[in-house]
């Protein structure tokens, strides 16, 4: 078959930038190149893989996890079931911290990311920054696995911990970073994360604040004497999770940011980094 019979059998059974995405993906090409090879004819088992691959997204299954990739933050992450698909929403969580370290800190800054998944967070930080000295801790050693390929994909120096949040933690940060399953356990979330999307790393408890309690029962340990804490959150426990902070860490200075959408989805700590007047 011809590239331009391929777009059109996709089309037929999913989002025509869906069909566009994979074919492109099997042949190496960008999606926008695609239309300058319609004509060309694609090897019967390219085109067997394309509907292989159109068979599983029509049986909902995520598009990333088909290709195996997610372009987060301007880079291209491998993933697999085994870990969250990196967010857009997460990148405003990484932006604003990027923001928050240049301002700062001046010299080397050591970095956890506690719950790192496919390694999304820390490796952008290590990239986007100079001098990150970055730590990517999963309790899954299949994510980590995924977060160690991405480091090497990414040319990114990275050491890595197996553990429950700080359980095997020894040392101190200058900032400490996590996007922690935060869903709570009966909120309705959609059928396409429920169904492919790892529940360990979706849903934190009734009230989808347990793994920010377990954060910040031991995080004072973990603090090194000026330090950023930059957590994501879900829209509706911007309060909630600034009433544990103040309870664990009492008098920090917490600030709680918005994401594009206007909804709560950052919560920052900024520990002796600004002056309290
Ligand atoms: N933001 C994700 C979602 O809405 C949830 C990620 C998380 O729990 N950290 O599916």
């Amino acid at each position: 078959m011809t590239v331009e019979e391929l777009l059109i059998y996709g089309k037929k059974q999913i989002h025509s930038d869906h069909a566009k995405i994979l074919l492109a993906d099997l042949l190496g090409y960008n999606p926008l190149e695609l239309l300058n090879h319609l004509n060309t004819k694609v090897a019967d088992d390219k085109c067997n893989m394309y509907k292989e691959e159109i068979a599983a997204i029509e049986d909902g299954r995520p598009i990333q996890y088909v290709t195996g990739k997610v372009n987060f933050y301007g880079n291209q992450f491998l993933v697999n079931e085994n870990v969250l698909i990196p967010r857009f929403e997460t990148e405003q969580l990484v932006e604003k911290t990027i923001e928050y370290i240049n301002r700062y800190f001046t010299d080397k800054v050591s970095v956890i990311d506690l719950g790192c998944g496919s390694g999304a967070i820390g490796i952008t930080l290590s990239k986007k920054l100079k001098n990150v000295d970055i730590t990517l801790l999963d309790i899954s050693k299949k994510a980590l696995n995924v977060a160690y390929r991405n480091a090497l994909y990414q040319e990114v120096d990275a050491k890595f911990i197996e553990s429950d949040m700080f359980s095997k933690v020894a040392k101190k940060y200058d900032v400490i970073i996590s996007n922690p399953p935060y869903i709570k356990t009966n909120e309705e979330i959609e059928d396409i994360v429920k169904n492919n999307e790892p529940s360990i790393a979706l849903y934190g408890g009734e009230e989808g604040l347990d793994l920010y309690i377990k954060i910040l029962k031991d995080i004072k340990y973990h603090m090194n004497d000026r330090c950023l804490v930059a957590f994501e959150i879900g829209a509706t426990q911007g309060m909630d999770v600034y009433n544990l902070i103040q309870k664990y860490l009492p008098g920090e200075i917490v600030e709680v940011k918005k994401d594009l959408a206007g909804r709560d989805r950052m919560v920052f700590i900024l520990h002796n980094l600004e002056e309290i007047i």
